[in-house]
């Protein structure tokens, strides 16, 4: 039955310490291709050997590795196309 109504409010925030709050971080994705495009624009007039351009060299042999991969592809038995049996 103590009813200890005892709201002290004081503890709340005051209201001004509000820290800008960055709303999203943005998504990796959309920073990944901002880096990309940055490495591509960069490397594009030349590749002058900075870290720039191993990163992009880096990220580029990366990103095609699958156009140059060992032809382990072809090894892949060449099923003629058989009549399905009924
Ligand atoms: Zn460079």
């Amino acid at each position: 039955m103590a009813a200890h109504a005892e709201l002290n409010e004081t503890t709340a925030v005051p209201g001004g310490l509000n820290l800008p709050r960055v709303p999203e971080p943005a998504d990796e994705n959309d920073v990944l291709r901002e880096q990309l495009e940055y490495l591509i624009g960069h490397a594009a007039e030349r590749i002058c050997g900075c870290s720039d351009c191993q990163r992009y060299l880096r990220v580029r042999s990366a990103l095609l590795e699958i156009f140059g991969e060992p032809k382990t592809q072809l090894v892949r038995q060449s099923a003629p196309t058989l009549p399905m049996a009924a």
